[in-house]
């Protein structure tokens, strides 16, 4: 039974000696695909272009690179009576590859988090000197909103890879508020791309007793010039007011749902500790200005001694700004899988 067994598995590796495993000629891959090719003869070298990626490889090099970031291992291609004769593994790699891309540009998703911390510079915002017997706390809101706006910016630097992490300032420098707004509106993206601004502040109150925090989104009835007249057609024209209340309405819906997620995240972060005190709507400035999904957050109260004591402690900050995380991936998870909120 053994040498039966035996017979059939030498049996079966002659057939696959017989069919190698390489089977395609690079120029109808190149048709298949719809690409196109530029080839080095005198290196051995190709690349393998479709819209805005890019292929890499070299003959007898048992690896390819896509996109000049990720590699992968294929079987060594070949040159056979003039022809490259390239693996399977790599035709399957490079039309998975083609495929995801493609997928990538249709399905709505975040491009861009913008994290802008509130005030800086000569602009310190909410200033506070809390005195007891043993101790004195100064805090400046513009400090906090920087140290927490760096530590959300690490965080989401480290998991979405595939995101743009922008903050309007990374230092203690002074912004005007159209500055920050015009930041936000200059980014480019794709049709199928979105931004989401985030902006970060904390509080102060003439009552000391005022603490927690609070997520503010644009009032769900303000309406905006979100379409540029001068990027409509002349015979489009008429239809921009419909356009225009259909984006308002896509932006309410995704700054809610952020602005819920970001509470969500900060409750179960730091709730044990401080008060969750809910949704509010406001048309602030840049809110107002930028157009995008965005949200205002007011972290804390500085004024109120408790709440100043938890934010001079950097762990404390870290906590907030997890929280913030928490609720940004979320909604991004949300955002994506649904198809921007279409499914
Ligand atoms: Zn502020």
């Amino acid at each position: 039974m053994d040498i039966l067994k035996n017979r059939l598995l030498l049996l079966f590796i002659f057939i696959l000696m017989q069919f190698p495993l390489h089977t395609e000629d690079l120029i109808s891959l190149i048709e298949k695909e719809k690409a196109e090719l530029l080839w080095d003869s005198l290196t051995g070298t190709g690349i393998i272009m479709k819209a805005d990626s890019e292929i890499v490889f070299k003959l007898g090099v048992p690896w390819i690179l896509c996109d000049y970031s990720i590699k992968y291992n294929i079987d060594n291609i070949k040159r056979d009576r003039g022809k490259i004769i390239v693996p399977d593994n790599m035709s399957r790699i490079i039309h998975e590859h083609f495929l995801k891309k493609e997928k990538e540009k249709e399905t709505p998703r975040i491009a861009v988090i913008l994290i802008d911390p509130g005030h800086g510079g000569k602009d310190p915002g909410a200033y506070y000197v809390h005195k007891s017997k043993d101790q004195k706390i100064i805090l400046y809101e513009k400090d906090l909103t920087l140290k927490v706006s760096r530590i959300l910016y690490e965080l989401l630097k480290e998991t979405c890879k595939d995101k743009d992490i922008i903050l309007t300032r990374s230092t203690d420098e002074y912004l005007k508020l159209e500055e920050r707004v015009e930041i936000a509106n200059s980014i480019k993206t794709g049709s199928h791309e979105a931004i989401v601004y985030i902006s970060i502040h904390f509080n102060a109150s003439f009552n000391k007793k005022a603490k927690g925090f609070e997520v503010w989104y644009l009032p769900q009835n303000y309406r905006r010039t979100l379409i540029d007249d001068n990027e409509v057609p002349e015979d489009e024209k008429d239809i921009i007011p419909i356009l225009n209340t259909l984006l308002e309405e896509e932006y309410t819906l995704e700054s809610i749902t952020l602005a819920r997620a970001i509470s969500q995240g900060l409750l179960a972060q730091v709730g044990e500790l401080t008060e969750e005190r809910g949704l509010k709507e406001e048309s602030w400035f840049v809110v107002r200005n930028t157009r995008m999904p965005s949200v205002l957050l007011e972290l804390g109260f500085i004024s109120n001694k408790d709440e100043a004591l938890l934010l001079s402690n950097d762990s404390y900050l870290k906590k907030l700004a997890k929280g913030v995380y928490n609720g940004i991936c979320t909604f991004i998870n949300q955002f994506e899988s649904t198809k921007g909120f279409t499914k």
